[in-house]
């Protein structure tokens, strides 16, 4: 089947598309898959901040493949959750070996370990698991060894909700992001079965996973739209941790000194390098620049439609409750 009309029929039922497209190679597909024909309205959820700490006693887990993918896509939303009482975990399965700043490979896993603790701290996340998964490389391995290390995972912090790029959007790059997708998913309904990796059952006990909110690069399902505006700083500190790739770091004061280089300056990047640094990463990769830097849209603008300063777009899967009781109770009859 060619793609284009892959896309279209899989996406017929209703994808937001974002205008990332373009830089994925989507821009002809714009006029297939218009923006808002299905999933949007009464279908979308718009989450916004609860009041108190209603997820206490709750286990969540971040899942990324490289140390900024969370900070990226999903920092807001992991910051709102972790302040509505979740405990969370962040998994990394890649080693990111192959991206940021080192002369060596030994220098940049490193250099990206101490970043990734670091986003782990900026978003109160409780502790890291590195699974050191070779960077670029992680279609080689066998994905029963990945998805029985989640497994034993997500048995052992007894997870509920987890966060983790889309297993099912239709277009990803990054053999690292598609296949922790696809160990995550299959590996968080397994968790809860006794008949899987039972020799783990002899010191865990099944636990599934049934909240998910998946993120992706190019189009995806939208269905859930959170509204992060309370978080944004947050996620901005996030981004700036990821000192060694990603988009944060220390951007903002490279640029504002090239600006003062040539005799020039814009006002968004302040007077010092903490607020060019801060203010170049909520300005130009959260918002201005966003499809470029990041391949999704602006968070701005995701909110926009909805009256949200700032949101993130999920794709969405929770528990459906039972009907039964509610059957019963309307048709059940003396005997
Ligand atoms: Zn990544």
């Amino acid at each position: 089947m060619k793609r284009r009309n892959f896309i279209s029929k899989n996406l017929a039922m209703g994808a937001l598309i974002p205008a990332s497209c373009a830089s994925f190679g989507f821009a002809d597909h714009k006029s297939e898959i218009q923006e808002g024909s299905a999933l949007t309205g009464s279908d979308v959820v718009v989450e916004k901040l609860s009041e108190g700490q209603p997820h206490k006693g709750k286990n969540l887990a971040v899942i990324q493949a490289h140390c900024d993918d969370i900070p990226f896509f999903a920092a807001g939303t992991v910051a709102k959750l972790i302040h509505e009482g979740y405990t969370g975990y962040l998994i990394r399965t890649s080693n990111d070996e192959a991206a940021g700043i080192g002369s060596s490979t030994g220098e940049r896993v490193l250099n990206n370990e101490i970043d990734n603790s670091d986003v782990a701290r900026v978003l109160g996340l409780k502790k890291t698991y590195d699974l050191g998964y070779a960077n670029h490389r992680m279609d080689e391995y066998n994905i029963q060894e990945i998805k029985g290390r989640l497994i034993f995972l997500f048995r052992l912090l007894q997870i509920d909700t987890l966060i983790c790029f889309d297993p099912w959007g239709p277009y990803e790059e990054n053999p690292d992001h598609y296949i922790t997708a696809k160990a995550v998913e299959a590996a968080r309904w397994m968790a809860g079965m006794g008949t899987d990796y039972p020799e783990q059952l002899e010191v865990l006990k099944p636990h599934t996973v049934t909240e998910m909110y998946y993120y992706a690069r190019g189009p995806q399902i939208v269905n859930r739209i959170v509204d992060i505006s309370p978080f944004v700083d947050k996620k901005v500190e996030s981004l700036i941790a990821c000192k060694t790739q990603g988009a944060g770091g220390n951007n903002g004061a490279v640029l504002r000194k090239a600006l003062a280089d040539k005799g020039k300056k814009i006002s968004v990047l302040g007077n010092d390098d903490n607020t060019a640094n801060f203010n170049y990463v909520k300005h130009f990769v959260l918002d201005v620049d966003s499809e470029r830097l990041r391949g999704v849209p602006s968070d701005k603008k995701s909110g926009e439609k909805y009256g949200l300063e700032y949101a993130e777009r999920y794709h969405y899967i929770g528990p459906i409750p039972s009907k039964i009781d509610e059957f019963i109770e309307k048709n059940a009859t003396s005997k």
